[in-house]
């Protein structure tokens, strides 16, 4: 079974059509990268698998659970990383964790046990005291991966999570998510407008001004499209503009 299915998804804010006919999988342990330049309709389509938006058309299912039909079913099964970093950043590492624990109405020792497991996994246990605000981006990045993992989901949802690091961070964040996604288990959804962040065995999905143009594994659409998943990147998003 799929992780996660969407089926045909159109969303508007007014007149402006933001996602057109979206339909898509995701299967069990794997890394898919959501790939579309700045107003594709990426963080739209985050925010109705985060219910964040209700539906306007189309499905989506969670390992067989209907978000219509069982919200709360999709939803602890999800982990997501805004676009817009959620953290505050007068808080420390461990508080800003605390409070999302007892968000998710987590016991006080359940949630000590799984900040711990999680800040350890995020190389950040040293961290924990320290006020967000002192930490650098991809760091702050960690502390937002730890607390979307606190209540074990099934998929990670990350919504350009490496948006602003450097390009050591960025890759770094990148390869550090990968990890997660091998050793857990866990399908994880990257959004990105940067083709350097997709590599050749993951599976790929290119959105653009709100249709899915491609999608499968991401060295195939390359060799689809000449043998070049840079060019064909290029050539799918690229749009005459109208006389
Ligand atoms: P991406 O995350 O890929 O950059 P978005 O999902 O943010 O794309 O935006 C998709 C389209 O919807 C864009 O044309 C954007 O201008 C438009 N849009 C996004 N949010 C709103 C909103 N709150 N009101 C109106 N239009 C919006
Ligand atoms: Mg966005």
């Amino acid at each position: 079974m799929s992780r996660l299915l969407a089926r045909d998804l159109s969303f508007r804010y007014g007149a402006r059509q933001a996602l057109d006919g979206v339909a898509f999988s995701l299967e069990p342990g794997r890394f898919t990268a959501l790939l579309g330049p700045n107003g594709a309709g990426k963080s739209t389509l985050v925010a109705l698998l985060t219910r964040l938006y209700d539906l306007q058309a189309g499905e989506i299912l969670v390992d067989g659970h209907s978000l219509r039909r069982a919200p709360r079913e999709v939803l602890r099964r999800l982990g997501v990383v805004f676009q817009q970093s959620t953290l505050d950043l007068d808080l420390s590492v461990e508080q800003n964790l605390r409070y999302h624990a007892a968000l998710h109405g987590m016991a006080r020792a359940e949630a000590s046990r799984r900040i711990d497991e999680e800040l350890a996994r995020q190389q950040l246990g040293e961290r924990r005291h320290e006020r967000v605000r002192a930490l650098n981006g991809g760091h702050r990045r960690r502390v937002e991966i730890a607390r979307a993992l606190l209540h074990r989901p099934r998929l990670l949802l990350l919504d350009e999570a490496s948006a602003g690091l450097d390009p050591a961070a960025r890759l770094a964040l990148n390869t550090h998510v990968r990890q997660l996604c091998r050793e857990q288990d866990l399908s994880v959804l990257w959004t990105t407008h940067l083709l350097d962040e997709v590599q050749g065995d993951d599976d790929l999905l290119i959105l653009d001004r709100g249709r899915l143009i491609a999608c499968g594994n991401a060295a195939a659409i390359g060799t689809d499209h000449g043998g070049d998943l840079s060019a064909a990147f290029h050539h799918l998003t690229s749009h005459e503009v109208a006389a």
